[in-house]
């Protein structure tokens, strides 16, 4: 590292010397790492460009129209490019689905009826997706209210224990989810290929139970999305990967024809579907927004392997493990004390471009059962692709550590966060 870098991170930006050299050191780590992750964002990167071009996508779409948005050639290009992407047969893109979970329940609802039952086999959902389905919290509003059952089979070792899920399905399972991150659990993303062994056990059960993945966090991980591999339908947000830190908000959500059908109808109203609804403008960003989705979600999991790799040199046990192979960008780490919990968000806070000067503090975040300390000063707000931290204030005290648009700026944010705890006396580095 060169003088003006280390004069940089120890006058401006308040980095010990310790700190730069230890975190250097183990940098090496993950050289090897790396490398993978990059012929990934390659892949990625020309599988992008060449759906858009085959779409024929051009500077005409994206204009916009008011009113009903009937005719909107750009919200139109920008679906289908989005349904080439995750090689589904249509797909529903739009700035006015509000986040992640908002995407998730529009699925949920347009799809299960009455009677019928959910059977999530990744064990417990995202916090947030328990209220929509009823189990936590106020359930005003939610599937079970509607009648819709539920059940949940929970992971054995970490895989999906095809065996219990089977004997769980029964006449009214119709449709069956899969979460493939971590969420705020301590166990590590499931990959594309342990989604695909699970997906065809069950269809070769049952061909009619509709797969449904959660996709959040998960999108360019690898050379294959859940829908390559047998999903019928899946979910996520514009706001996390496949926005590329561009998206101002939005959701998407891929799938067979009849299913996204389904789901557009409950977005807007029957009789309506995917016909209508503005873009107010957004196509252009939500579509550079996917074009930049492949190096930003690569930049975002070497910061979250940089993170792996210096604190499990401290003796942390993180989640992804190293040598695990990664397949959303996020990067747990059992810190074990509400303190360096604190002060690891802290310090992420801290290395932001934006709101650097705010101290976040741990609140009662609606859909979340936990008080939760959250991190981040995005340039979108909320955008968790950008570099940002929580934890949910609850034993074994993790943080998870996700997104950064470059690499460097994940790499502040590990000097800054690592050098709180140590000022504070939290960790050793010897
Ligand atoms: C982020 C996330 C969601 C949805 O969260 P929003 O904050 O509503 O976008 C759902 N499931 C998983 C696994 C997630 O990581």
């Amino acid at each position: 590292m060169n003088q003006f870098t280390v004069n940089i991170l120890c006058k401006e930006l308040g980095i010990e010397e310790e700190i730069i050299e230890f975190v250097n050191d183990k940098e090496k780590l993950i050289v090897d790492k790396v490398e993978e992750i990059e012929r990934i964002r390659e892949y990625n990167q020309y599988k992008v460009i060449a759906k858009m071009q085959e779409a024929g996508l051009s500077s005409m779409h994206f204009n916009w129209t008011t009113g009903y948005g009937y005719g909107d050639v750009g919200r139109e290009k920008a679906e289908e490019i989005y349904s080439l992407v995750f090689n589904t047969d249509d797909a529903l893109v739009r700035p006015t689905i509000a986040s992640g979970t908002h995407a998730l329940a529009l699925t949920l609802s347009g799809i299960l009826r009455p009677g019928d039952e959910l059977l999530y086999v990744t064990g417990a959902p995202y916090d947030t997706l328990q209220q929509v389905i009823g189990i936590k919290g106020n359930s005003a509003g939610s599937l079970a209210e509607f009648g819709i059952k539920y059940k949940e089979v929970d992971l054995v070792d970490n895989k999906i224990d095809i065996d219990s899920v089977l004997k769980a399905i029964n006449k009214d399972t119709r449709m069956i989810g899969i979460q493939r991150s971590t969420g705020y659990s301590d166990r590590r993303a499931l990959t594309i290929e342990e989604i695909g062994d699970a997906i065809r056990a069950i269809k070769s059960y049952n061909t009619d139970i509709i797969i449904m993945v959660d996709n959040c966090y998960g999108e360019f991980l690898d050379y294959k999305e859940p829908t390559d591999v047998g999903a019928d339908i899946m979910a996520g947000s514009l706001i996390k990967n496949p926005g590329g830190g561009i998206a101002l908000s939005g959701g998407y959500i891929v799938g067979r024809r009849d299913l996204v059908e389904m789901v557009a109808i409950r977005s807007t109203a029957p009789g309506l579907g995917k016909d209508t609804g503005l873009t107010f403008g957004t196509t252009r960003t939500t579509l550079q927004g996917l074009f930049l989705a492949p190096h930003i979600v690569s930049e975002a999991v070497k910061g979250a392997l940089l993170v792996g790799a210096v604190y499990k040199s401290l003796g942390f046990k993180i989640t992804p493990d190293l040598d695990d192979k990664r397949s959303d960008i996020i990067q747990g780490v059992e810190l074990l004390s509400r303190e360096r919990v604190a002060e690891f968000c802290m310090g992420i806070q801290a290395a932001s471009a934006v709101d650097s000067f705010i101290m976040p503090e741990a609140w009662e975040m609606p859909g979340y059962e936990d008080k939760v300390i959250m991190a981040a000063g995005g340039f979108i707000d909320g955008s968790s692709i950008e570099l940002s931290a929580d934890g949910p204030m609850r034993e074994p005290y993790y943080a998870y550590y996700q997104g950064g648009l470059t690499y460097d700026h994940c790499k502040l944010g590990v000097y800054k966060s690592l050098n709180n705890l140590y000022k504070k006396g939290l960790i050793n580095l010897k």
